[in-house]
């Protein structure tokens, strides 16, 4: 069992025949700036991330692009989700993929296990399966059909017909873990987050669970039930293995000692999976549940549900492109609160860039540099006699720090930046009120300009480094001209403010230069 100085955060892992979009990319983002925030603090920090590549989908299309699903898959994670994680600079530290020898042998070292202590049994199964979500379905998640499906019961989540399937399965004893699911999230209320997600888990769970359907006969594409290979594991018993497969589980257990258990940053729409099912496994297994399940909002675009089935799927390039990766962290992380629903639009994005990365911050690093460049030449001032002004900045730095690594460790990453964006305008407003311009014109104010600048030097350096989880590229140039000392990376992030510098800065170019096209915009 870890201390609490490990973070351990995954992402889920994401269906191979899915094109990335800009769904797929919030959940990585936020992930990556938590996990960023936390490998900048010190903590022992591991981010996984990867895809889940079997199941009856994953065949259906892979055969009918005429290659085997293996290829399919291959090519998907070459060419669409490795790709992305670059797009967005994600700096994860595992990749996992559930066709990975390390996951399949362990997987399969998990189910004997259970079957073992007796929590598996053979029982009769007919119910309606949707492809889509790959689960049945009961009757109440069925909702009526529109346009070509008018007429028929369709999985409310991909407005498609569910198939009636009849199998002889092998089946989890789900409903004996019914009392110790409403005790876990009755002890630990954290363990789901935000509060409408647990809200609605604990009143599912409250009306009993079924024993779980854990195996498939009617397709191959899967992992092989290790005493019976006519049966292959259902596809999310698989998929949440993940977790803790790419964490050393049944390879290297000291090193599964030391990670689980983890945080899972996961869509609201599958948070019942990591709640409910995923905690009963390793409750039957004997390990620890996770340390937490957090189910954030959808993206609506135009009101729907950001998904490429809705067909309002946005490419995470086609953002980037014009604005950059920063700008997209940025704002899917300032723009909406973490664990709700969030509207994006081309308009949104662009009045944020511009107000808040361009002429807040962007502009404020670009005059400090370029004021010390012009009054000092170029050398960072030691401060002299300090007012109430630079009193109150130094300690409003500490204060920031403080503010918004609370914030972090509760996943509000949206409150962080609110705290950091203080510390913003707050030294804008000082620049304004303590006008620099005017203090170097008189030899006599020399002393004071160099105070100020001081002052506004280690304002934007505390607010680099502050800032660098989020907007990890325009902070590392920023760092390089203030004359930061060593990688930024490795500063502190719990004692920003006690930044180190070499005393010199070096020009910049504008971090956020202006964007003159938008592509896509209304
Ligand atoms: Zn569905």
């Amino acid at each position: 069992m870890s201390d609490g100085s490990s973070f351990y955060i995954t992402t889920p892992i994401f269906y191979v025949n899915d094109v990335p979009h800009i769904g797929h990319a919030y959940t990585e983002v936020a992930s990556d700036v938590l996990a960023r925030w936390h490998r900048q603090a010190g903590d022992d920090t591991w981010f996984l991330t990867g895809t889940d590549e079997h199941g009856q989908k994953i065949l259906r299309t892979a055969t009918a692009n005429g290659v085997s699903p293996k290829e399919w898959a291959d090519r998907l994670v070459a060419t669409a989700w490795q790709p992305l994680l670059a797009t967005i600079d994600i700096s994860n530290d595992d990749f996992i993929r559930t066709t990975d020898e390390r996951h399949e042998k362990n997987v399969q070292l998990f189910l004997q296990r259970l079957f073992d202590a007796g929590y598996i049994y053979t029982g009769d199964y007919e119910g309606f399966y949707c492809v889509g979500c790959e689960e049945y379905k009961q009757p109440t998640d069925l909702v009526d059909g529109t346009g070509q499906y008018e007429g028929v019961q369709v999985c409310a989540i991909h407005s498609k017909p569910v198939e009636l399937l009849q199998e002889r399965n092998y089946f989890f004893r789900m409903s004996d873990f019914t009392d110790r699911l409403l005790d876990l999230y009755e002890s630990n209320p954290e363990f789901i987050q935000p509060e409408s997600v647990r809200n609605e888990i604990v009143a599912f769970v409250r009306r009993g669970l079924n024993d779980l359907s854990i195996s498939r006969q009617s397709f191959d594409w899967g992992i092989k039930v290790p005493w019976d290979d006519t049966h292959v594991v259902y596809v999310w018993f698989d998929a949440l293995l993940n977790y803790i497969t790419a964490a050393g589980y049944g390879s290297d257990d000291a090193r599964f000692e030391e990670l689980w258990p983890a945080t899972h940053i996961v869509g609201k729409d599958i948070a019942r999976f990591h709640a409910v099912i995923w905690p009963a496994m390793l409750m039957a297994a004997g390990l620890a549940v996770p340390k937490q399940v957090f189910g954030h909002g959808w993206l609506l675009v135009g009101g729907e549900k950001m998904s490429k089935s809705k067909l309002t799927g946005i490419a995470p390039n086609q953002i980037t492109d014009t604005f950059g990766s920063d700008a997209f962290r940025y704002y899917f992380m300032s723009a909406i609160t973490f664990g709700q629903d969030g509207s994006f639009s081309w308009e949104d994005l662009s009045a944020r860039y511009q107000a808040e990365l361009a002429n807040g911050f962007g502009n404020l690093a670009s005059r400090v540099i370029a004021m010390v460049i012009k009054y000092v030449d170029g050398r960072v001032p030691d401060a002299g006699t300090l007012t109430d002004a630079e009193e109150g900045l130094r300690a409003l730095e500490r204060t920031v720090v403080a503010e918004a690594d609370a914030a972090i460790e509760r996943l509000a990453i949206q409150d962080a930046l609110t705290s950091i964006w203080q510390l913003v305008d707050q030294l804008n407003g000082y620049i304004t009120v303590q006008e620099p311009w005017k203090l170097s014109k008189n030899p006599e104010d020399r002393a004071r300009l160099e105070t100020v600048l001081a002052t506004v030097v280690h304002g934007v350096g505390t607010l680099a480094v502050l800032l660098s989880p989020v907007i990890p590229e325009a902070t590392t140039k920023l760092w390089q001209a203030l004359g930061g000392v060593g990688d930024i990376a490795d500063v502190p992030i719990r004692q920003a403010y006690d930044w180190q510098g070499v005393g010199r800065v070096e020009a910049l170019a504008p971090l956020f230069p202006r964007v003159e096209t938008i592509e896509g915009a209304a």
